[in-house]
């Protein structure tokens, strides 16, 4: 498998039981109408305020169940997704996040604990993504602990092995047609307006055939090191980001988009 024409996956973050499942099933109609094979971040044990959207759904794990049976690919999307730690991350996007700065031991404790509760809803868990991108040496090590050793993260053009750990890169928030390299597009439907779902629509329309997913990329990329021209894209990214949020500050607007 090689990135030479641009590839594309997609991502949905956020899901827990009081997710608005309303929202999300427009995506859902969606992307089996393009036989498109998500990453879904579901979170284990949701105690994040600003997610508790809905009430509990009915039958909530039996749907999941039912989406992995569709080929969608489950993550694990943190333990609480409550955004308390202050530490400096690998992607450093965020200065709150759940697991940058957190000791490496509690961090084995609640990736053992989110994979047990997802197993005993009998999902299988293949890879992390770490809340608001938020992740250290010790998630490495961490990951590494529990024998999942793959991430949705960074911002390198193909994946990449770091730490023992290989990196599915996760660049994009809304689809933008790219030459070449893999691209993810993560995307939450929980407060997906209607015209980025038309966006994602259009673009289907157009590049569907060009849209991958987790097992492929497992079974056909070789992660490499990450290069010279990734480092200067990430720099020049996180350049643009802090330049934009300082802004947004000034006028005193949330930063939308990035999260
Ligand atoms: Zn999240």
């Amino acid at each position: 498998m090689n990135f030479d024409s641009a590839c594309y996956l997609l991502r949905f973050d956020d899901f827990c039981p009081t997710m608005s499942w309303p929202r999300w099933q427009p995506f859902q109609r969606l992307l089996e109408h393009y036989r498109i094979r998500p990453i879904l971040a579901v979170i284990p044990h949701n105690e994040d305020a600003s997610l508790m959207v809905d009430e509990p759904i009915n039958g909530y794990w039996a749907h999941l169940r039912r989406l992995e049976a569709h080929g969608a690919t489950i993550a694990l999307h943190g333990f609480r997704h409550v955004c308390t730690a202050q530490g400096k991350g690998l992607i450093p996007l965020h200065a709150d996040t759940e697991f940058a700065g957190v000791t490496e031991e509690q961090q084995v404790e609640w990736l053992r604990s989110g994979l047990e509760i997802l197993r005993s809803h009998s999902l299988h868990p293949r890879l992390f993504v770490a809340p608001r991108h938020g992740f250290d040496d010790a998630t490495l090590r961490a990951l590494h602990a529990v024998d999942l050793p793959y991430l949705s993260d960074g911002l390198s053009h193909e994946p990449v092995r770091r730490g023992g750990v290989t990196w599915i890169p996760q660049q994009l928030w809304e689809p933008v047609e790219q030459s070449s390299g893999l691209w993810t597009i993560c995307m939450h439907s929980n407060t997906a307006t209607a015209a980025q779902f038309s966006r994602l629509e259009r673009f289907l329309k157009l590049h569907a055939a060009r849209f991958t997913n987790f097992d492929e990329i497992c079974a056909h990329a070789k992660p490499v090191a990450p290069t010279i021209s990734d480092n200067l894209y990430a720099s020049a990214f996180l350049t643009r980001f802090r330049s934009r949020r300082i802004m947004q500050q000034i006028r005193r607007a949330p930063f939308s988009g990035v999260s």
